[in-house]
């Protein structure tokens, strides 16, 4: 969704509030690409401060399903915004993106809703996203999830020397 300012921007002083919807069903980056979940609309207060520079407050927030880290099932994670960003209208995109170098949510005369929840969601990613603090993994023989109870790879994960040793009974068997 994208909000005009140019109301807000011709009336010095005044402030304007806007509750903003957020489109995203997915939210996509460099670790990939994980659906919305949950979302509240995004209340905006933006103030005219005069000279053409806005103050924009937002709150809401919205939950992302993230793969544990360990064992790949996902996991809610909630992101809760409350934010504070002041932008000067006069300078041109050019000069702001070098100012902040975040601010590409303003386009065009609008504040651009989605980029700027994007970003809020970029700069609080979770560095690490656990099911539960004792998350078993998955096996790395057979991908079972360990949290469901051992699987049957232990042989495997035995001493070289034992499994020729289970090899050796596994045939005698055969006979
Ligand atoms: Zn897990
Ligand atoms: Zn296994």
């Amino acid at each position: 969704m994208l909000i005009n300012l140019s109301d807000i921007l011709s009336k010095e002083g005044e402030t304007q509030r806007v509750e903003a919807m957020v489109d995203m069903e997915n939210f996509t980056s460099r670790l990939g690409t994980f659906p919305v979940q949950k979302k509240t609309p995004v209340h905006f207060t933006i103030k005219n401060k005069g000279k053409k520079v806005l103050q924009i407050n937002g709150e809401g927030s919205l939950t992302l399903l993230i793969p544990c880290g360990r064992c790949l099932s996902d996991v809610p994670v909630e992101f809760v915004f409350d934010f504070e960003r002041e932008v000067d209208m006069k300078q041109s995109e050019e000069e702001r993106i070098k100012d902040l170098d975040e601010s590409n949510y303003i386009t065009g005369g609008n504040l651009d809703v989605e980029q700027l929840v994007y970003n809020e969601i970029l700069i609080n990613w979770p560095l690490r996203v656990l099911c539960k603090d004792d998350c078993k993994g998955i096996c790395s023989h057979c991908g079972k999830n360990l949290n469901q109870g051992p699987c049957d790879c232990r042989v495997e994960n035995l001493d070289p020397r034992m499994a020729v040793i289970s090899d050796i009974f596994s045939k005698f068997k055969e006979v």
